[in-house]
């Protein structure tokens, strides 16, 4: 070990920074935020420490007397034989002193930090590589919810209670550890701190481990396991059981928890395995076990998901529930192939719409549908295309309207067939797409042709009346 990692307060205490510039600037900041009370000496400031005002600046070059009374000492000049001079000197002095990028000169180096205060993770390579520890970082950034810092203080503010009533350390630290990956701690994610309080109390009452099951409805996008979003991968890496159906792309289902149980209910139309009902009923069953059940759905859970009916279950029969979003096809199927869904010469307007057939017929306002300048992205339309375009013709719509299909957006599998209104019908019998797909109308399916840049299929066939 070439650096012992401590946590220092330095609340009050006199640190001196020597330089001007941005870097320099950058570390009075984090001296400030830890409440050191900061000098910096530099001939000049660069506009950045406007933001700084509560820092008192010597306009000097440095002199070992700005090191007197000092707790600590940074230097962060671009003259090296200025740095070399404020490392020897706070030497001298046994004042702890680092030395900007240059780890021999330093009584100590700054990590790179996770805030999540008062939490506090620290990342440090020695020196040898600061890149990396900012990437190791980043990387643990997206693991640990901005919440564990509210989580952190929530905890400290029960510490005694609990302590109070459960005196056997051994039995205290099983019961917090329950009560930080269990529905207390989702419900302080949540931001209610209210509920969670009421939640710990009762579960010291009755001293007990968590038993409350809950149920997470997530979002997981349209395929691509890079879209899912922070909060519904650690809830995939948190449930016990996976309920899913087959619009959860594999990539997917495969970053929930390994030994998690994992129950298919796939829908696939006109072939429903298990009825809504069912599934609804399935929920509730498993959140009465005490079970964290994950509900996994396709794109986002509000938009076509029938996410509204299973929750409205849960929400009568009294279980925990929280929602994620996720990104829904017509967003995330349109970025990957290349088609703005709004753009300032082709369309002002949006709408999403269910193709689905019913008794052979499409229910849809195709009057307000039929408008020029709007893009249209139609879920589950394929099976009805053909209604589809002749009845947009039929009330006003161009023949020569743009039209894509895309087959499996955002996956390896991804596939564009472009038209128009009046010949994509044909196009698609001998295409043959494979569900899902998405059908895109209007102006904007024309800039895919400047815009494509995902095509996993090298195979893939473009076809343009
Ligand atoms: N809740 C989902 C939509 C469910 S309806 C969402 O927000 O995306 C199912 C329809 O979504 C499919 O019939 C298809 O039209 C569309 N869809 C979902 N994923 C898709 C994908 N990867 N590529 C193309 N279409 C997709």
């Amino acid at each position: 070990m070439d650096f012992l990692p401590v946590f220092l307060n330095i609340k009050g205490k006199p640190c001196l920074v020597v330089g001007g510039g941005e870097v320099a600037h950058r570390k009075a900041s984090v001296l400030v935020e830890a409440g050191a009370t900061v000098t910096v000496v530099a001939p000049a400031l660069a506009d950045s420490f406007a933001s700084l005002p509560r820092i008192k600046h010597v306009a000097e070059r440095f002199q070992p007397k700005h090191l007197e009374g000092m707790a600590m000492a940074i230097a962060a000049t671009d003259d090296s034989s200025v740095n070399q001079q404020v490392s020897q000197q706070a030497h001298a002095r046994n004042i702890a002193v680092n030395v900007v990028d240059n780890p021999e000169l330093c009584t100590f180096i700054m990590p790179s930090i996770l805030d999540r205060s008062p939490l506090m993770v620290a990342f440090s390579s020695g020196g040898a590589s600061p890149v990396l520890a900012r990437m190791l970082r980043g990387k643990l950034e997206t693991l640990i919810p901005q919440g564990y810092g509210r989580l952190a203080a929530f905890s400290a503010r029960l510490r005694d209670t609990v302590k109070a009533r459960i005196t056997n350390p051994g039995k205290r630290r099983i019961f917090w550890e329950n009560v930080l990956e269990g529905v207390v701690a989702e419900k302080v994610f949540a931001g209610d701190e209210t509920s969670a309080e009421a939640m710990l109390l009762s579960l010291l009452e009755n001293e007990k481990p968590e038993q409350t099951g809950e149920v997470y409805l997530v979002g997981a996008g349209p395929g691509d396991p890079d879209l899912l979003t922070f909060r519904a991968l650690r809830l995939m890496q948190k449930a016990d059981v996976v309920v899913y159906d087959n619009l959860v792309s594999k990539p997917v289902i495969e970053m929930t928890r390994r030994d998690a149980i994992r129950i298919y209910v796939g829908k696939k139309r006109d072939n429903h395995t298990m009825p809504q009902e069912e599934i609804n009923e399935l929920l509730v069953r498993l959140a009465r076990q005490g079970k964290r059940v994950l509900r996994l759905k396709g794109g986002d859970p509000f938009i076509f998901g029938r996410g509204g009916e299973e929750i409205e279950t849960l929400a009568e029969h009294g279980i925990l529930f929280q929602v994620v979003p996720g990104i829904t096809a017509a967003t995330g199927v349109s970025a990957y192939a290349g088609i703005p869904l709004t753009h300032r010469d082709h369309a002002q307007s949006c709408i999403f719409v269910t193709g689905h057939l019913k008794d052979g017929s499409m229910n849809l306002d195709w009057d307000a549908l039929a408008r020029p300048n709007q893009t249209i992205v139609v879920y589950m339309g394929l099976h009805g295309l053909e209604t589809l375009c002749t009845e947009l013709i039929a009330h006003g719509l161009p023949g020569s309207t743009p039209v894509a299909i895309v087959q499996q957006g955002t996956t390896q599998n991804q596939r564009v067939i472009t038209g128009t209104l009046a010949t994509l019908p044909a196009i698609a019998q001998i295409e043959k797409p494979q569900a899902p797909t998405l059908i895109i109308v209007g102006g904007v399916v024309t800039l895919r042709e400047k815009l494509a840049w995902f095509n996993p299929k090298k195979t893939e066939h473009l076809v343009n009346s």
